[in-house]
């Protein structure tokens, strides 16, 4: 099946779910996000994403899950990235699980789908991306990376799951900056999108702030 191209928007009650989540998806890309997830999902298959933190951008591809009749699958160690650990700038406190000392996101992610009304739409897999796109046998219609800012991070992500991307499906990426944007956010997201449209399988769809959607039309990787 081929994908065609619609505009999309989430019910009132996913957009208020989705404001009211702690995260790092503003509204205008999450729309985009939300536009190719729902025409991603025409194909029939799973839409994953690398970066579930605490759910905000998780609500609208459950969303756009459900709207196609698919699973949305997301990806986090739930532990954070290097720029959200304690002392630095996108430390959340109430992300710190007192019993262990270490963040641990998976209670607040939980109740974000809670209040969504989305449970039923979404499989979350708590591990580290690499470890698991190595058990990952499948095909999906969408991959959004949006998982760790560094390069041997944004690159595992895209080498583990990637070539898992089915022909006609979408690779969303974001934090993607050409011009170099603060010290944590980094630039490895923008080479992870100038490394796929080099592989030659993938070509551009469409771009919104700093998200890009690119669609698979090649094999190799
Ligand atoms: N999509 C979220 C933001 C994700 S923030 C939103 O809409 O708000 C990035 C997340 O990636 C963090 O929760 C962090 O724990 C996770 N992460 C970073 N590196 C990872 C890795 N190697 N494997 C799994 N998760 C990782
Ligand atoms: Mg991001």
């Amino acid at each position: 099946m081929s994908i065609t191209s619609r505009s999309h928007t989430p019910s009132p009650d996913v957009l208020a779910a989705f404001e009211a989540a702690k995260g790092f998806m503003p509204r205008g890309e999450g729309l985009a996000l939300y536009g190719a997830a729902v025409d991603a999902g025409a194909l029939g298959l799973p839409l994953l994403e690398v970066g579930t933190y605490c759910g905000r951008s998780t609500v609208l591809l459950a969303d756009a899950a459900r709207t196609a009749g698919v699973t949305a699958l997301t990806v986090d160690h739930h532990r954070g990235s290097e720029e959200q650990q304690p002392g630095w700038d996108f430390h959340d406190p109430e992300t710190v699980d007192p019993a262990v000392g270490f963040m641990d996101t998976l209670p607040t992610f939980r109740r974000t789908l809670h209040a969504a009304g989305l449970e039923d739409h979404v499989v979350a897999l708590v591990g580290k991306s690499p470890r698991v796109a190595k058990v990952w046998g499948g095909p999906l219609g969408l991959v959004f990376i949006d998982g760790g800012h560094t390069d041997e991070h944004a690159n595992a992500d895209y080498e583990g799951w990637a070539p898992h991307v089915a022909d006609g499906g979408y690779l969303v990426i974001h934090d993607v900056f050409p011009v170099k944007h603060d010290e944590w956010t980094g630039q490895a997201p923008y080479r992870v999108y100038q490394r796929a449209l080099a592989s030659g399988a993938f070509t551009e769809v469409s771009e919104c702030d700093s998200l890009r959607v690119l669609r698979r039309s090649g094999a190799g990787i």
